[in-house]
C-alpha cells in the first residue's frame, strides 16, 4: 500500500497525527508528498524536514515555488506568508542545514509518474499552478478544460491543491471522498483523484484527509489532530494573518 499526502501547509500537529495514524495502519511501504509542505502555517522548517525524512517522493507545490521563485498570484495575506516561510527558511543554522533544506526546495520534481499513474500537485498539464475544480464541470465554466486535462495523463492521476478530496471521473462527475466511505474501486477506467489536504482542509471536515492506495482502490482517510495547537502557533508568530488560524477550526 501508498500513502499519500498533500498539502501540510506548514501544521505540524497535523502532519504527526497523520504519520501516526500510517504507522498505526501498518501496511504502508511508502509515503508520497505532492507538495505544498510550506505556506500558511507555523512550522515550515520542521515540516520540510519531517516530510523529507518520511517521504519517498517529495513534489513542487505552487507554496514551494513561491519561495524559490517569487510569490506571484497569491493574494496579499498569501504573499505575507511566503515572505515570512522564506526568512524562516533564511534563518536555519548551521549553515549546512540551510543550504541543504534550501537546495532540496530548489530541486523538488514538478510530477512524478508510476507505470500507468500521474502524481502532480496541481493538474496534469500544469504540474504546480493549475486548479482542478469542482466548477469546471459547470457548463460555461472554462469550455474544454476537463477534456484537455483527461488528454493529459494515462490513466490515474493523483492531485491536491483545492483542498477538496474526491475523484474526477472520465464522464465528468465529481464524487466528493465524504459520499465514499469504503473508498473507490480504480482499477478499470481512467479518474483524476484529489487526496485532500493534511494541513488546511477546505472540506468544512476539520480533519486532516489523506489517501492509501492498494493498486485496486483508493481510501480516504481523516484524522483528528490538535487544532489548537497549530492556531495557537499561527497567533504566535504575530505576522501570518490570524484568519490563517481560524479557517482550521472551520475546514475551510
Ligand atoms: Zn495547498
Amino acid at each position: 500500500m501508498i500513502a499519500l499526502i498533500s498539502d501540510i501547509h506548514a501544521n505540524l500537529p497535523a502532519l504527526e497525527a497523520v504519520l501516526a495514524d500510517i504507522q498505526a495502519l501498518g501496511q504502508v511501504d511508502r509515503v508520497l508528498c505532492l507538495g505544498d509542505v510550506v505556506g500558511y502555517g507555523a512550522q515550515p522548517v520542521e515540516c520540510l524536514e519531517r516530510v523529507a525524512e518520511t517521504c519517498k517522493l517529495i513534489l513542487m507545490g505552487n507554496h514551494e515555488h513561491a519561495l524559490v521563485h517569487g510569490a506571484f498570484g497569491f493574494h496579499a495575506a498569501a504573499k505575507r506568508a511566503a515572505d515570512w516561510t522564506r526568512e524562516q527558511f533564511q534563518q536555519v543554522n548551521p549553515g549546512a542545514r540551510r543550504r541543504a533544506l534550501w537546495e532540496l526546495l530548489e530541486n523538488l520534481p514538478h510530477r512524478h509518474e508510476m507505470d500507468d499513474i500521474l502524481l502532480v500537485h496541481g493538474s496534469p498539464r500544469d504540474p504546480v499552478m493549475e486548479y482542478v475544480l469542482e466548477s469546471d464541470l459547470w457548463e460555461g465554466s472554462d469550455p474544454g478544460k476537463m477534456d484537455a486535462i483527461f488528454a493529459s495523463f494515462p490513466r490515474l492521476c493523483f492531485v491536491g491543491h483545492t483542498h477538496r478530496p474526491g475523484v474526477f471521473t472520465e464522464d465528468r462527475c465529481f464524487i466528493p471522498a465524504a459520499e465514499l466511505p469504503e473508498g473507490f474501486v480504480v482499477s478499470d477506467g481512467r479518474y483524476l483523484i484529489n487526496i485532500g489536504s493534511v494541513g488546511q482542509p477546505r472540506d468544512r471536515d476539520q480533519r486532516a484527509s489523506y489517501l492509501v492506495f492498494s493498486g485496486e482502490a483508493v481510501y480516504w482517510r481523516r484524522v483528528a489532530y490538535d487544532i489548537d495547537a497549530a492556531a495557537a502557533r499561527i497567533i504566535a508568530t504575530n505576522s501570518l494573518d490570524p484568519r490563517f488560524a481560524e479557517r482550521l477550526r472551520r475546514g475551510e
